[in-house]
């Protein structure tokens, strides 16, 4: 049921919210600590999101609204949600950094479609592509300003575990072998690892090394943002890492001596017919395959400031 809070253990409620694409649902979660609840994520901003009830159903406050990335469907309501229950928003360094870089400055759709054009994107498709993203970022209301937090930090009891790859400055929740894991993993669902503008170099290997973190964390259970609780996440981790490495393999295999775009290989690995949301999702996934295989020497780019493109060694 959307917009009441279901408790899945003593201490931890999950909140689920509507979105109007894509799983169709997200997850927030209000965790009880020592002086009352963390929201942890926002949903993505739709205006009729009931955040005043939704606080006053609870037997304590809302002290504190935590973001574990800067994506529409977890960082849109923070400003309602900040404003309804006047706690303040706590959000990474990095992560805020790019969140007020793409929902909060004019000239985003610009660079991300010039960025586009250079994977070989064609022009049409780039604007349908740019137009697809309107949908979300039309809701987005971000909190200016957020308190930081960081790898290590306390929050009420709560350690935060930076988990780079799905966002360049994704963040988790832990404590007593509970993960509250945004979307770093999912089930059944695997989370997107795209290459973005102003993004990390090698987003997939970030990842990597992020699945193989929650692999020694060991946690007993991950509350994600869309779907079921994981209830062994380690080897969820060392499923999705299988899931990546047979798409190395498959973006590799499409590789010969020709020179290639993004988008040209995208076609190769998702089909070439996809429509223009999930052809965008196509688009970075290949890419950040495309730069972990530069990485590991499984293949070459070659750029000049008109286009970028990828060959076999
Ligand atoms: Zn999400």
């Amino acid at each position: 049921m959307f917009g009441v809070p279901v408790e899945v253990e003593p201490g931890i409620l999950r909140l689920t919210l509507p979105l109007p694409t894509g799983p169709r649902h997200v997850h927030s979660y209000l965790v009880r600590g020592d002086d009352g609840w963390t929201l942890v994520d926002t949903g993505l901003g739709l205006p009729e999101t009931p955040w005043a009830e939704i606080a006053a159903g609870l037997d304590a406050p809302v002290t504190r609204v935590f973001v574990t990335h800067m994506h529409p469907d977890h960082v849109g309501g923070a400003e309602a949600a900040a404003a309804a229950t006047g706690a303040p928003v706590l959000q990474g360094q990095l992560d805020y950094a790019q969140c007020e870089r793409v929902w909060g400055s004019d000239d985003w759709p610009r660079r991300i479609a010039d960025w586009f054009l250079l994977h070989g994107v064609p022009e049409p498709v780039v604007e349908e592509l740019i137009e697809s993203g309107h949908v979300s970022a039309d809701f987005v209301r971000f909190a200016w300003n957020p308190h930081p937090v960081r790898q290590g930090d306390e929050v009420d009891g709560w350690r935060v575990v930076a988990t780079p790859g799905h966002a360049d400055g994704h963040l988790c929740l832990l404590r007593d072998g509970v993960l509250i894991a945004g979307d770093h993993i999912l089930a059944p669902i695997t989370p997107a690892i795209g290459l973005y503008p102003e993004s990390r170099p090698d987003p997939l290997g970030d990842y990597l090394d992020s699945l193989r973190l929650v692999e020694e964390l060991a946690p007993r259970v991950a509350y994600g943002g869309h779907g079921a609780p994981v209830t062994d996440p380690a080897a969820r981790a060392r499923e999705i890492a299988a899931h990546h490495e047979r798409r190395l393999d498959e973006v590799e295999a499409a590789l010969d001596g020709v020179p290639r775009s993004g988008f040209e290989l995208s076609h190769a690995v998702f089909g070439r017919e996809l429509p223009p949301a999930q052809r965008r999702f196509a688009v970075a996934e290949t890419l950040s395959h495309l730069e972990r295989l530069v990485v590991l020497e499984r293949a070459i780019r070659h750029e000049d400031d008109r286009r970028v493109t990828y060959t076999a060694p």
